[in-house]
């Protein structure tokens, strides 16, 4: 066994496990089912249960969600989350049936905006109080708040998203709650070792939520989580965390056996960290969907993306291929390509240039065109 000094974070309970201040490190999932359909999304939730899930999210964009949440309770013993985007007013309905209200502070200036995000987190976090909640100030590379982003050279991806959770944590302070983590994700593995790394060393006493965001299809997804988690947990920096793949939903408890596996290793010292994880060839991320996905098809579309651009993986090109329009659209715009579902058409992005919507039959022919044009443009000139 490796001895690892973990950051003194402070206890932070989430139903009936505790995170912080020295606890086992919690692992999570999250169901990609409709909210609404309340026997599929309990079906997942306590197939993830029984496969030892800490705590499981469920996403919660409207009044329908909301009201599905109280039914999925009531059917398991599991410690639910909820994982609000824009609409966070959903948290009054949600917070009696669950057990921590995930908030992204790069979407709450969508709702209410002549509210301050100051008023919008007091009120969460009265909601999370008066109904025995955890709260999770959830930063994501893709959403943050634009006012910040402001603040820093376009280049730095990093130190908005620490500036947001820094000012979020600090309100949350001033205000008594302190029933709190943080996470901070990133698709790149090593942005997400960086931006957590810097976190702690700035506030080692809140609990970290690690995860690397679309880490897409294993075992691509595996090795880039295992990277930065080893990075981090053998650091002492971590103390619970999700591990997102695109697999379908039968698949979810992978999310958990890999998540244990590698905090095991690390424990165990059985760290590769030293694993290039391929970088200079072609990367594909791939969200690990959630109630939000506009179409069934997505996990099987980022197979056929796989698939299909073999043929490039010597050529240093990313690839994104998201579920939905809500994180979708902003969560690509790191990639060279970037395709997110719609109901009947996937959107088509080269860089931040909008190339249309084509017909699900029809992406991935478009998607070999643009993608030889950048090899060729790149490599073969
Ligand atoms: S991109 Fe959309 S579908 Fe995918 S995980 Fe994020 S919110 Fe869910």
């Amino acid at each position: 066994m490796v001895e690892i000094k973990r950051n003194p974070t402070r206890a932070v309970k989430i139903g009936t496990t505790t995170i912080g201040a020295g606890h086992p490190i919690a692992v999570q999932s999250m169901t990609a089912t409709k909210t609404t359909d309340v026997a599929a999304t309990v079906e997942l939730v306590n197939l993830l249960y029984n496969a030892g899930a800490d705590v499981v999210r469920i996403a919660v964009d409207n009044k329908k969600d909301a009201e599905a949440v109280q039914s999925i309770r009531d059917a398991t013993q599991a410690n639910l989350s909820v994982d609000l985007q824009e609409n966070y007013r959903m948290a009054a309905v949600v917070a009696p049936f669950v057990n921590k209200l995930r908030y992204n502070p790069g979407h709450l200036h969508h709702h209410e905006r002549t509210k301050t995000w100051q008023d919008k987190v007091r009120w969460l976090s009265d909601v999370a109080n008066a109904n025995d909640c955890a709260l999770r100030v959830g930063v994501n590379c893709g959403s943050v708040d634009p006012a910040i982003k402001a603040r820093f050279p376009e280049n730095d991806s990093i130190t908005p998203m620490i500036a947001s959770a820094m000012e979020n944590c600090e309100l949350l302070d001033t205000l008594g709650f302190l029933r709190y983590c943080v996470s901070l994700k990133d698709s790149d593995p090593s942005k997400v070792v960086e931006v957590n790394r810097r976190f702690a060393e700035q506030r080692p006493d809140v609990p970290l939520h690690l995860g690397v965001t679309e880490a897409g299809l294993p075992p691509d997804g595996v090795i880039k989580t295992r990277v930065a988690f080893e990075q981090l947990i053998g650091h002492g920096v971590g103390d619970t965390v999700r591990v997102s793949l695109t697999v379908p939903n039968h698949r979810k408890p992978e999310e958990i056996s890999v998540g244990r596996q590698i905090i095991d290793d690390i424990y165990a010292g059985k760290v590769r960290s030293v694993v290039d994880f391929n970088r200079d060839g072609l990367n594909i991320i791939s969200c690990p969907s959630c109630s939000r996905v506009e179409n069934e098809a997505f996990v099987q579309l980022a197979e056929n993306v796989k698939e299909m651009t073999r043929y490039a993986e010597q050529h240093r090109v990313t690839i994104a291929v998201m579920g939905c329009r809500v994180n979708g659209p902003g969560e690509t715009d790191d990639a060279d390509l970037g395709l997110w579902c719609g109901p009947n058409f996937v959107n088509l992005k080269r860089g931040t240039e909008e190339l249309g919507a084509f017909p699900y039959d029809e992406i991935l022919a478009r998607l070999k065109s643009e993608l030889d044009s950048i090899i060729v443009s790149r490599f073969h000139h």
